[in-house]
């Protein structure tokens, strides 16, 4: 016998699936925001080649070191300080924001208030760098200055002991002398060995490539400045220097004390600091100084 249709269709298997789909992701979602809590969305790590980073940064430092190479420096000095002109210096030198040395006489610091006031605003400067140019600036007798040398090494250390001065860099007065590493050199032979003694006490000994001339008497300095100027490119040009690409200026604060002169020092000082060639630079800075 044939059972009778009852004209539904017999339920398939494929429905009931789909029927049961939706609750199977929800029980599936809901498991998962069970066993695991927030996390952390991972972004794409970025590809860091630090390799690379590193050679651009040593590429980078390189040619900033051969800029600085292919400047040639120049060392200002200027000498005989606290006196008259010396103030005139400094504003200069503060007006254009430059280093410069100032070899300083320790007596001089000492011979008037005006002259101790100008130390005072020489050491609040931080820019600039104080030196020992000796305590007595051998009184200007220095062929019997230099035939003492224990007197010599005395009168410095006197110096460096009133002043404290920060190096040990010291110019010799009235003599053209270097004991800077390997550079050995004294204008006047007579000197060598109280120079020699200085330098075995510990002090770097810098004498000059150039000297700003003044007049001893009206204490102008030479206005030929174009001339010094050219004497300055030439002397690095050629590599005349004591150190090839390094120029030690020479000049004297005393040489300042006028307006006009101190006019001609600003020019001077600007054409020196416009020029891209040049870097100007203190002297504890100069090769071989320790
Ligand atoms: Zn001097």
């Amino acid at each position: 016998m044939e059972t009778a249709s009852t004209g539904e269709p017999e339920p398939k298997q494929t429905t009931s699936f789909f029927r049961l789909l939706p609750v199977t992701f929800i029980i599936i979602i809901l498991s998962a925001c069970e066993n695991r809590k927030w996390q952390k969305p991972e972004y794409p790590v970025a590809v860091v080649d630090s390799a690379a980073i590193k050679q651009q940064e040593k590429q980078r430092q390189d040619s900033m070191q051969k800029i600085s190479i292919a400047k040639k420096k120049i060392y200002l000095t200027f000498d005989d300080g606290p006196n008259k002109g010396t103030r005139n210096v400094l504003q200069a030198v503060r007006e254009e924001n430059i280093p410069a040395s100032f070899f300083i006489v320790g007596e001089h610091v000492f011979d008037s208030p005006k002259q101790h006031q100008t130390w005072e605003l020489l050491k609040a400067d931080s820019v600039i760098e104080l030196c020992n140019h000796s305590y007595t600036h051998a009184h200007n007798r220095y062929t019997s200055f230099y035939n003492n040398p224990s007197g010599v090494v005395a009168d410095f250390q006197r110096s460096q002991q009133a002043l404290q001065f920060s190096n040990n860099i010291a110019r010799m007065p009235g003599r053209n002398a270097w004991r800077i590493d390997t550079i050995d050199h004294t204008d006047i032979y007579e000197s060598s060995a109280a120079i020699d003694s200085l330098h075995a006490a510990g002090f770097n000994i810098m004498g000059w490539d150039i000297e700003w001339m003044f007049d001893h008497k009206t204490l102008a300095p030479d206005t030929s400045v174009a001339l010094m100027l050219r004497r300055i490119e030439n002397m690095l040009e050629a590599e005349k220097t004591k150190t090839p690409g390094h120029l030690v200026l020479l000049a004297h604060d005393q040489a300042f004390q006028t307006e006009e002169a101190l006019q001609l020092l600003r020019l001077v000082l600007q054409s020196l600091k416009n020029n891209p060639d040049y870097e100007l630079v203190l002297a504890s800075k100069y090769p071989g100084v320790q």
